[in-house]
């Protein structure tokens, strides 16, 4: 037995059994890694990439994966395939989808994926939750806040949470039994993050907490929610008095405002929320008193960098979507795809798109490798959502009026990429973020 077949059963005896079977792959692949790193070799690149696949949902290319990824991807592809799909348009209608689904993507091992196992997380690598948003988006189910909750949301708790704190909210979040949200946007307060006003006062060693928030994500689910609260009104900056709260459901005070409608993002359950007066133990505070903003910096390019993944990987979708619609499609006794126009905005879209995926995922290797700086990861996510929704329109016109019909993927796919120039911070802001950075380095 080689010293990686010896590795990789002991990583499965320890805990490496990843969704059906599989080994975890973010220990086999820092393991290839380091394979590859004491052997001198680079490692393998004969994976394809999107440019040169036969279609760009195939699984197996792209030189950022390996092949642990690539069967995890297979057991990914298979749980939307049965336990989203067949649900979503009942969801759609519902305005969220059901307690099981989440229950069941903990089941597999698909919450938490990036969160480290000793906090209760699943301790798989970056490219591992990629294959989880993407998958998401090659099926065109955009209901379950998956991303939101792991990537989002858990990673603060995990990154600064008590070890309480980890050891109450983590494992449930991985089993999908307690669903999670962040709250950051308020009706006064979105772009401009300094000017929220949701406010917890001191009382003896409790905090209570006033204010409402909008458009939070598994807002009508949510059991437990991160709150951006006002903590010091007399500090110079509002930064330095921001703090962050986890609110669980059910505490008094705690109100839920309806489930919101959207144009797109049918199944998601964005809601608005209310505290009156809820009276928080100290322990309710996450990280040290005060940090809150600091706190988000950090994670917020995490958070764009993964709407840019959404992005890239809706483009992917539309693309396919829409070259099979034109192979088949007959308009003057041949399909749509004979034509030399459409032939030619094929080919625009799908270089257009190989570009943007090498960015992202050079971005995505870099994130991985910790290099990642603040205004790159908002050139992807401004970059990628642009083009994702110019990617749309394009592919809903080859459509035709078909292509404005509901029950056409395109015209879902449409609506829902409409948002991600809008949220994570808009676009307007991603280019502050990036000019700020332009204009201070000379
Ligand atoms: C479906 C959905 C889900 C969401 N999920 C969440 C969530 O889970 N949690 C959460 O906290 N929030 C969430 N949001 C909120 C989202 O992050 C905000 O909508 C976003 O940050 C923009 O804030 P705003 O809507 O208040 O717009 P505003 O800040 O009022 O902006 C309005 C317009 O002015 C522009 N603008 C503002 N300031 C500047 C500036 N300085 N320079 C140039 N242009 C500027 C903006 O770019 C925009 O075009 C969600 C929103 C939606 C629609």
């Amino acid at each position: 037995m080689s010293v990686t077949q010896r590795l990789k059963c002991g990583l499965l005896g320890l805990r490496g059994v990843f969704g059906r079977g599989q080994v975890l792959p973010a220990a086999t692949a820092r393991l290839q890694h380091s394979n590859a790193e004491q052997s001198g070799q680079s490692a393998p690149t004969n994976r394809p990439e999107t440019s040169s696949a036969k279609t760009m949902m195939d699984i197996g290319t792209r030189r950022i994966f390996g092949e642990e990824h690539d069967l995890f991807r297979q057991n990914v592809r298979r749980f939307f395939q049965e336990e989203v799909v067949p649900h979503h348009k009942e969801w759609e209608k519902a305005g969220q989808v059901s307690r099981e689904v989440w229950e069941k993507a903990g089941e597999q091992g698909l919450l938490g994926i990036l969160i480290p196992e000793e906090h209760g997380g699943i301790g798989g690598d970056l490219f591992s939750a990629t294959v989880m948003l993407e998958e998401q988006m090659y099926c065109n189910c955009s209901g379950p806040g998956f991303t939101l909750h792991s990537d989002i949301v858990m990673p603060y708790i995990a990154n600064y949470g008590s070890k309480e704190q980890i050891e109450r909210f983590i494992p449930e979040m991985s089993a999908g039994k307690c669903i999670a949200a962040i709250a950051m946007t308020e009706p006064g307060a979105g772009s401009d993050l300094q000017g929220v006003r949701t406010y917890a006062k001191r009382d003896g060693s409790d905090w209570i907490l006033n204010g409402n928030k909008v458009f939070i994500t598994n807002g009508w689910m949510c059991d437990a929610v991160v709150v951006v609260t006002v903590t010091d009104c007399e500090v110079r900056a509002a930064a330095h008095g921001i703090s962050l709260f986890l609110v669980e459901d059910g505490m008094k005070g705690f109100q839920k405002g309806r489930k919101l409608e959207k144009i797109g993002l049918k199944a998601q359950d964005t809601a608005e929320l209310f505290f009156e007066d809820v009276r928080l133990p100290a322990d309710a505070l996450l990280g040290e008193l005060n940090k809150g903003f600091y706190y988000l910096m950090n994670e917020l390019p995490q958070e764009r960098l993964l709407v840019a993944v959404i992005a890239l990987a809706s483009c992917e979708f539309m693309f396919e979507e829409t070259r099979n619609y034109v192979l088949q499609r007959k308009a003057f006794g041949k399909s749509l795809a004979h034509l030399q126009t459409v032939q030619h905005k094929l080919a625009e879209l799908k270089t257009e798109i190989c570009v943007g995926r090498a960015f992202v995922d050079n971005c995505l290797q870099l994130h991985a490798e910790k290099r990642l700086d603040a205004s790159t990861a908002s050139m992807a996510k401004f970059w990628a959502s642009d083009l994702q929704n110019k990617v749309a329109t394009q592919c809903l016109q080859l459509h035709g009026g078909w292509g404005y019909m509901w029950e056409y993927p395109i015209a879902k796919a449409f609506v829902d990429s409409r948002v991600q120039s809008i949220y994570g911070g808009t676009n307007e802001i991603m280019k502050e973020l990036i000019a700020r950075k332009i204009v201070s380095q000379k």
